[in-house]
């Protein structure tokens, strides 16, 4: 994490704080300097001071938000509580009031981490019958394995991670060409789309069907 502060005492405090509580932590003293160690390091949360000697911490806040998503937990006084609202209308995940308790700013560290980190995706996809393993990339109907050719499963994998959403055979061309970069053509699509929904009826799945929408494309309906 990095944390924008100009407060040395501050700066040191919270550093030795949380780098005991097991956080890496990069420091810097203006907005400058906070930019460049998150080009540098990135980070994967800031803690920032809308106090700055050298930019207002809400412009700074504004920078960073307009980039990719960065966790942020800004620093305020008592009384800049209109920096506090425009500071979370800019996207500030949580705030603290100097001055704080550094367990406090711990234990919100982790609470915000906590909610930035998107859940681990179960690499199992599920609709009734047929299981789709992405990870082992193994395809069940009822317990029984279907045999799939590499393609055919690039195209299920793909459907059933967006069921009832559709797709035309030209978005579907790139999870074929994923698995064989150049290959393939907006044709072959249409026939391994054609030959997967015939092994899904023959391995006994009524449902899921691939459904064909006319002039729009294939989808998965549960
Ligand atoms: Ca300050």
């Amino acid at each position: 994490m990095v944390l924008v502060e100009d407060e040395a005492d501050l700066t040191e405090m919270v550093d030795a704080y949380l780098s005991r509580e097991g956080f890496r932590v990069l420091t810097a003293g203006d907005a400058r300097s906070g930019t460049a160690v998150l080009r540098e390091h990135g980070a994967d949360l800031l803690v920032l001071d809308l106090g700055l000697p050298d930019c207002n911490g809400l412009d700074f806040l504004r920078g960073v938000r307009a980039g990719k998503h960065l966790p942020v937990i800004i620093l305020t006084g008592w009384s800049s509580e209109r920096d506090r609202v425009v500071g979370l209308e800019l996207g500030a995940d949580d705030y603290m009031i100097k001055p704080f308790s550094l367990a406090e700013l711990a234990a919100r560290i982790r609470a915000v981490l906590r909610r930035s980190t998107p859940a681990v995706a179960d690499p199992v996809l599920r609709h009734g019958p047929l299981c789709v393993d992405t990870a082992s990339r193994e395809v069940t109907v009822d317990g029984a394995p279907m045999h799939l050719t590499p393609l055919e499963y690039e195209l299920l994998a793909f459907l059933a991670a967006a069921p009832r959403q559709v797709f035309s055979a030209g978005q579907l061309l790139p999870a074929m060409r994923g698995f064989e970069p150049g290959r393939g053509d907006v044709t072959s699509v249409i026939e391994h789309v054609y030959r997967l929904r015939r092994k899904l009826i023959a391995a006994g799945a009524r449902r899921p069907r691939i459904v064909t929408v006319r002039g729009a494309g294939y989808r998965l309906d549960p």
